[in-house]
């Protein structure tokens, strides 16, 4: 049975991502087959897709780091054939073939059950962006952070990991802070919840060590100025949660945010992150988004069209989440 797979390939004739079809012999080791309903595009597939970075370490391979689908076989014991999945991370679309392709084979470990709630369309509209949003809230949660204790400050508001992140505190009645480079789409992003938006070009030049106190807490995707920035504007005590680079992977900043107003500064890693952590995440993303808000920053292509998303993301012209239609 032959099923149709984005497959990049590095050899002679050069780095390249084409739709094509493959059969179960092309599938890696693993203990569960899925038939895969969605991906996604987040910006690390389109790092993969382009060949930007080198996320993808092993050629050929399936291009992919996020899928929801249902167990065709399984021979792990948790798994049954029927079971609806969700996969994010643990390598897969970098080193082990992924969800972008009709079929994927994985193991069962890496495996979380489909929320009681979402259906695989959403749970991929949310996908690894908006599994790591999660993970962000949950740092500023644990650490103490109420809707009280000041606003949230977003960055790369208009991106995956922003948008979910502005529809999650919103909901859980944080008063947040959009910062963004299409102040254009201000009326979308405080549709979402956000209270104020603001230009990202106020945060991303070189700025000074201690700024004005003005948010309790940070969800960052952007790094680099707009880290050390989003820091240095934290009010004493206040915690931020790190977990991109859209911006850059450089984070010149100052102790001082540290030092003088002991900021702590969280870093989100959500490809190996512990299953009990993900579950978390998962069932919290069920409970805690508000669906009509999910659906409002989807848009939909086939696998084909995947390969242009690719490069688009990496653009900065996809707004919220891309979700990957791979049977269409
Ligand atoms: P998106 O491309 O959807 O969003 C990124 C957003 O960042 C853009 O929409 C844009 O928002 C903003 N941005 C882009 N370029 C710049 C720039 N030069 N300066 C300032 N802001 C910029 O990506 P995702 O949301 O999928 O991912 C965001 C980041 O988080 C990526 O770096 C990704 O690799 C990382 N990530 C990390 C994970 C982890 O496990 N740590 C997991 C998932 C993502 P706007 O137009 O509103 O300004």
């Amino acid at each position: 049975m032959t099923f149709n797979a984005l497959l990049i390939e590095k050899d002679d004739a050069g780095y390249r991502a084409t739709v094509k079809p493959l059969t179960d012999d092309n599938l890696p080791e693993g203990d569960v087959t899925v038939r895969v309903d969605y991906s996604t595009i987040n910006y690390k597939d389109g790092l993969a897709i382009t060949g930007k970075s080198p996320v993808v370490r092993k050629f050929p391979l399936v291009a992919g780091i996020d899928f929801a689908g249902t167990v065709e076989s399984s021979s792990h014991a948790a798994w049954k054939a029927g079971d609806k999945v969700v996969l994010n991370g643990w390598g897969v679309g970098e080193t082990h073939s992924g969800g972008l392709a009709q079929r994927a084979r994985v193991r069962g470990d890496w495996l979380v059950a489909l929320p009681t709630g979402l259906n695989t369309r959403q749970a991929m509209a949310i996908g690894t962006a908006g599994y790591t949003a999660m993970l962000c809230v949950m740092a500023l949660q644990n650490h103490g952070l109420k809707p009280d204790s000041g606003d949230i400050l977003v960055t790369g508001s208009n991106g995956g990991v922003g948008s979910v992140a502005i529809a999650l505190l919103s909901k859980l009645g944080y008063r947040v802070i959009a910062s963004t480079g299409r102040v254009n789409e201000a009326d979308a992003l405080k549709a979402l919840g956000a209270a104020d938006v603001i230009d990202r070009a106020e945060l991303s030049a070189p700025g000074k060590p201690l700024a004005k106190e003005r948010w309790a807490g940070v969800v960052d995707s952007v790094g680099s100025h707009t880290l050390a920035n989003a820091c240095a504007g934290t009010r004493y005590r206040g915690a931020v949660a790190a977990c991109g680079l859209a911006q850059g992977m450089d984070f010149p900043g100052s102790v001082a945010p540290f030092i003088l107003r002991g900021l702590t500064l969280y870093g989100i890693d959500s490809v190996m992150a512990p299953k009990p952590l993900r579950e978390q995440a998962w069932a919290r993303l069920a409970k805690d988004l508000d669906l009509a808000k999910l659906d409002s920053l989807v848009n939909e292509v086939p696998l084909a069209g995947a390969i242009a998303a690719g490069a688009d993301i990496l653009a900065g012209k996809i707004r919220g989440r891309l979700v990957v239609n791979v049977n269409a």
